[in-house]
């Protein structure tokens, strides 16, 4: 994995429920999944990190690109999926970057 990743400050509360978040990870290959930032355009495969919550059933997840930084999060409305929708919840704005360098390390 050669890239550093960098640790973004998730929110440890949303919407009065405490989130415990996993560590970053890189998402897999999806191909059926379109990865292409909305801001830089970086179209490698963000950054993912998963919570849960002591106190409520869910599951969210951030997705962060790893040029920008721009993150977001997201859980599902309500039902558990393929019936529920997916809805974004917090969003950490982009990062200046370097467009020539794509992996971000600071
Ligand atoms: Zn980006």
């Amino acid at each position: 994995m050669p890239e550093l990743i960098v640790p973004v400050q998730l929110p440890g509360l949303l919407d009065a429920v405490p989130l415990v978040w996993g560590p970053w990870d890189i998402a897999p290959v999806m191909s059926h999944v379109p990865f292409d930032c909305e801001h830089c355009a970086f179209d490698g495969q963000p950054a993912l990190a998963m919570a849960n919550s002591p106190e409520k059933r869910g599951r969210w997840m951030a997705t962060r690109c790893r040029r920008c930084q721009a993150t977001r999060v997201t859980t599902h409305q309500s039902d558990p999926p393929p019936f529920g929708s997916r809805v974004e919840v917090w969003s950490g704005p982009p990062q200046p970057y370097q467009s020539s360098e794509p992996e971000v390390t600071s």
